[in-house]
This record gives structure tokens, sequence and C-alpha cells, in this order.
């Protein structure tokens, strides 16, 4: 009988499973698709960043960052973040500023000038820009596998296409319902994204997380080189990074509705296009690739922060990061870890992601969410 049931083979749920392992846990994973990193993993921009506003982002995207720097199948590229900080959120940024500094992460402040040797950008409303040279991308499916394959080798067994269908707790044991059978474990670890609030109600729980569209539009290869970071325009939420030949481009819609809402929304290339062309005039000259581009789902929490930890007895969440989950989850895993190991995590002082902090109105006022 494994010791720890851990639902969904995302990023999340494999880095959970490999700490588990190694601390000789016995671990079964369970995931609904027929092979792994099929939900917002898969379909990440893959930017892996230190710029937070809140310490405890900045903290765990620095340790995932330096792990992922050691793996070779993660594929960390640092080509950094470059922040634009227009006027009305200098102060803002200056105080993430010192908190990054204070906590020891690498964060620079760069004048205009410097930051459009970076990538050509208008200047207008603009107050200073931030750089992170260890800010970058990586490959989100080379680190679940690789995360999957050493949870393997250390005795985890981990079973595609099987839902978790129901899940009761029975004495002192979780006792989960697949279409193939019913396992049971004392720990139940749930890593299931954006479906995490309707996996919750199978449990009888109210869990505040659900799925929100999003678009990543490609370029067709640019007619000049670029070698340009993940550039935010922290204004407007536009972004840009390059990749090969290609750019990337998006920008979040606040009023796109919540819910499993499949496929590319095209109505809101127009809104993204004018919020780049008008910090990037550049974009004109490129063509969009329209079958490069692609959708997935944020997994959103009421304050865009993830639930982490026990929620119930012998039951523990690790989901609902807004959309800064992949870069986040190699710290996550080893703190989940921990949580089942030593009855609360060490190495990091996770109280401000509880679940609870919904119950009390403390709600994360992270600045830094694209
Ligand atoms: C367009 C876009 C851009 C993004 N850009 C970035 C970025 O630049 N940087 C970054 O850090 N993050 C980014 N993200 C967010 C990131 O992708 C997520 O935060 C992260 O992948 C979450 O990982 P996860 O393992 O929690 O979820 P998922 O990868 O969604 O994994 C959850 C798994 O649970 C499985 N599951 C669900 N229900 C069940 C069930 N009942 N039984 C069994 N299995 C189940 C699903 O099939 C899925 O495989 C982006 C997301 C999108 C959509």
């Amino acid at each position: 009988m494994a010791r720890a049931i851990v639902v969904g083979a995302g990023i999340l749920g494999a880095a959970s499973a490999y700490r588990l392992a190694e601390a000789g846990l016995g671990v079964l994973v369970l995931e609904k698709e027929a092979t792994f990193a099929q939900g917002s993993t898969g379909r990440s921009a893959a930017g892996v960043r230190v710029q937070f506003s809140e310490p405890l982002n900045i903290l765990l995207s620095y340790h995932s960052i330096l792990e992922y720097q050691g793996i070779p199948e993660a594929g960390y590229r640092p080509i950094g973040y470059l922040f634009l900080v227009p006027e009305a959120l200098a102060g803002d940024q200056e105080e993430a500023l010192r908190t990054q500094r204070s906590l020891g992460v690498p964060v620079e402040r760069l004048t205009l000038g410097e930051a459009r040797e970076k990538v050509p950008f208008r200047e207008e409303g603009l107050a200073f820009a931030t750089f992170g040279p260890m800010d970058g991308v990586m490959d989100p499916h080379g680190a679940t596998a690789f995360y999957l394959r050493e949870a393997r080798r250390l005795g985890a067994e981990v079973r595609f296409s099987e839902p978790l269908l129901f899940a009761e707790r029975r004495g002192g044991l979780w006792r989960v319902e697949t279409p193939k059978g019913w396992y049971e474990a004392p720990f139940l670890l749930l890593c299931t994204g954006a479906w995490t609030g309707e996996v919750g109600k199978t449990l009888g729980l109210e869990i505040p997380i659900w799925p929100v569209r999003r678009m990543v539009f490609a370029t067709a290869p640019a007619p000049f080189p670029h070698a340009f970071p993940l550039t935010v325009d922290l204004g407007t939420g536009f972004y840009l990074r390059s990749e090969g030949r290609r750019l990337l481009f998006g920008r979040s819609n606040p009023h796109e509705p919540p819910g499993f809402r499949e496929g590319m929304d095209w109505a809101w290339l127009g809104p993204t296009l004018e919020a780049g062309l008008a910090r990037f005039p550049f974009l004109e000259g490129l063509s969009l690739d329209r079958r490069a581009s692609w959708w997935g789902y944020y997994e959103v929490t009421p304050d865009h922060n993830p639930i982490l930890g026990f929620v119930g007895e012998g039951l523990l969440l690790a989901a609902g990061f807004s959309g800064h989950g992949v870069q986040q989850a190699a710290m996550v895993g080893r703190l989940l870890a921990e949580e089942v190991l030593f009855g609360r995590a060490k190495s990091l002082d996770i109280t401000p992601f509880r679940l609870e902090r919904f119950h009390r109105g403390s709600l994360i006022g992270e600045r830094s969410i694209v």
C-alpha cells in the first residue's frame, strides 16, 4: 500500500512525487490523461523569475530556479526578465526591489536607456526598468519527465488514464476510487491544477481554484535577428520574448470568464496587439503564425497565489498558482514532502499561502502577477 497518493502528473505532482519517493515513502501517482504535462504545465510560456513583490513568491522561485539550473532536462536558459515600470507603479516596484535585494536575489534597476539596449520600446509613461539576470525560461515538459522518471526509479508507481472519481477518509486512510479500482493511503496530495475546484467537490470540499483561459501568440520567424528577454510592460501586462527566430507574446484578459472554455480566443488578439504596438512599434513588421499560437488554463485563486499544505486530515494541496506554477514547482515539491514527513514544511514558512488565509480574509497582495 502506498503511503501517499499524488493526484495529477503536471510539474507540481511530479516534483512532489519525486521528493516524497526520495524520502522513502511509497508513492502512487494518478493522472487522468494518457501521459504527463497535458494540463497547464504543457501550455505555459515557460518563464521563471525571482521578480515578485511577496517574499514567499520570491523565495519559492529563487530556490526552484537554483534546482532547475542543476537539472539538464529542465532546459533552463537565463534570458532574463525585463520589467518596464510605469510611473504609476514606480513606488510599488521600488519596494519590490528592496524586498528582492533584502532576500539576496539578483535584480538590477535599469535606466530606460539601458533597458532599450535589450529590446527596443517607446519610453512614454515609463519611469525605469528592472532586470533579473537569473530569470529566464525552462522546459516544463523536460522537468516534469525528469521528476517522474526519478520518482519511478525510487519506487513510485505512476498510473496514467486513471482519474480520481471519488475519495473519502475511512479509518485513518484516504480511499481513492478510479474507473479501474480503488487505492488507500494515509496521505492524499491534490496537484490537480485548474481542476482542483472540481476535484474538491468530489471530496465534499469548497476549494477556491478555477480555470481561466489564457492565450500565447506566436509570430512567424522574424526578418531580423533578436534575443529579447521576457519583457513585461507592467502598465498593460503585455509581454513578449524571443523563442528561436519567433517572438511569443501575450496579455491576460481581465474579462475572461472562469470556466473550461476551449480553443484560441482570436478576439483577444486585437486588444493584445493594441497594447503591444503602443509600446513595441517594431511588432508591426511581424506576421502572426496562428498554428504556432496556443491556449491553456491558468489555475486561479481569489488572490492569484497558490494554496499549499494541509487542508484536512491527511489531505494536502499544491495548486492554484494562477499562472506562475512552473517556476515554483521544484521548491514546492520539497516543502510538500516536508509537510507530509514532519507535519509542517520546514525549509520555508508557507503560512501565507495556506487555505485558511481566505477564511481569515488575509489575502496576498502580490503586485507582480502577469
Ligand atoms: C498560457 C499560459 C502561460 C503560462 N506561463 C507561465 C510561465 O511563464 N511561468 C510559470 O511559472 N507558469 C506559467 N503558467 C502557469 C503554469 O503552467 C501552471 O501554474 C503550472 O503548470 C501548474 O502546474 P500543475 O502541475 O499544478 O497543473 P497541471 O499542469 O494542470 O497539472 C494538473 C494535472 O492534474 C490532472 N488531473 C486533474 N484532475 C484529475 C483527476 N480527477 N484525476 C487525475 N488527474 C487529474 C490533469 O490532467 C493535469 O495533468 C502558464 C499557464 C498558461 C496556461
